[in-house]
């Protein structure tokens, strides 16, 4: 093997950070997954999780939730879905209606542009803060 240990470590750090991501429907920010990593990689930094997050959300294998807010949500699941926002508590949650491609077809035509993927997000209150 000609593999450094450096890029061998920054593979395994990634590796893990996105393990991490995929086992969760919570659409945690950087620093829970920084906690949770850290389980495994004790003296893992925050600016190395940002960076991996970063490299991940590149190469495609993990997708940013920007909400406008100081912070940003991560989610594992890249296909193409919908979120429900509870306004209450924050929660974020997939769910798992049929996405209406046809939009982008409508949206194309009424802008002369080409669409390349659309974000719907529901907000209201979760049934864990209704009760
Ligand atoms: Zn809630
Ligand atoms: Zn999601």
């Amino acid at each position: 093997m000609t593999i450094t240990p450096r890029i061998h470590r920054m593979t395994k750090q990634r590796q893990i950070i996105l393990d991490v991501l995929k086992k969760t429907e919570s659409h945690p920010t950087a620093d829970w997954i920084y906690e949770k990593v850290r389980q495994e990689v004790p003296r893992i930094s925050l600016g190395t999780v940002y960076r991996n997050l970063r490299v991940l959300k590149e190469m495609g294998d993990i997708q940013e939730l920007n909400y406008g807010s100081t912070y940003s949500r991560f989610d594992g699941n890249t296909k193409p879905h919908y979120h429900f926002v509870c306004l209450d508590c924050g929660d974020i949650m997939d769910i798992h209606v049929p996405v209406y491609t046809e939009l982008d077809k409508d949206a194309a035509e009424e802008t002369g542009g080409k669409v390349e993927f659309h974000r719907l997000e529901f907000y209201g209150i979760c049934s864990g803060c209704i009760q």
